[in-house]
């Protein structure tokens, strides 16, 4: 079985966005940088720990409110098969996940911002800039899918004990507030409608699937051939969701 190498920026995208400063991250140019705490950010490797510290103030400012894309994947059927596949077998089987997910959303420039018990939450547009950020979220989602699809099969291959990889996901587009949450454990991260609608779409994805709502269809029309929408009942909300698969 193979890991996905994830795309590894030579300096910064952050600092050279925002502030057209080249801080290298790897190589020979990144040694006395690090000697000052500069390093790759470990929620986007593309990123350095000056861009997180900016990403922590802001943050912090609590009041501040982004237009971004958030998606949710999250490993299928994991509790039921914790019962017949060993320790070794499941650890290994969330690792290969937790890679696959980092890369892809690497990959398309995204924030892995937490990991849920067995989910990810990845952020589209922040700290890196996307115009597409919706169409990134996508792409890095059908990656995701590609790629574990490719991990199940090699692993039934095997024969021997094939862990099953099912993965569903759901994404939304629109403002969300950052800050710092949360009573026993203050943790840095974005809240809002979108976040809990791409939190609930995922739920409702079947293994395989992405689900996307209706404000982060209409931001990549381009890349879907005429989707349905479906009226979903999700927890928390008064009214059916309309979600469309991609
Ligand atoms: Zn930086």
């Amino acid at each position: 079985m193979t890991t996905a190498t994830p795309h590894r920026a030579l300096i910064c995208k952050g600092c050279w966005q925002q502030m057209r400063v080249p801080v290298p991250l790897r190589g020979p140019w990144s040694v006395p940088f690090r000697l000052f705490g500069l390093r790759p950010s470990r929620m986007n490797p593309n990123t350095c720990t000056l861009c997180e510290l900016m990403f922590t103030r802001v943050m912090r400012a609590r009041n501040i409110t982004v237009d971004v894309t958030v998606m949710f994947a999250d490993l299928r059927g994991y509790t039921a098969l914790s019962r017949q596949t060993s320790a070794d077998g499941m650890s290994h089987m969330l690792d290969s996940f937790y890679d696959e997910c980092a890369a892809a959303i690497w990959h398309h420039d995204g924030l892995l911002n937490k990991t849920i018990g067995d989910a990810v939450m990845a952020i589209f547009n922040f700290p890196i800039r996307q115009d597409d950020h919706a169409a990134q979220a996508l792409r890095a989602a059908r990656v995701i899918q590609d790629r574990c699809r490719m991990l199940r099969e090699a692993a039934l291959q095997t024969g021997d004990e094939a862990p099953v990889i099912d993965v569903g996901i759901g994404i939304d587009s629109g403002a969300v507030r950052f800050g710092e949450f949360g009573r026993s454990v203050r943790e840095l991260t974005a809240i809002g409608n979108v976040v809990n609608t791409a939190a609930r779409a995922q739920g409702a994805a079947a293994p395989g699937e992405i689900l996307l709502t209706r404000a982060a269809r209409d931001r990549v029309a381009s890349l879907l051939d005429a989707p349905v929408g479906r009226a979903y009942d999700l927890k928390g909300f008064a009214q059916p969701v309309e979600l469309f698969a991609a």
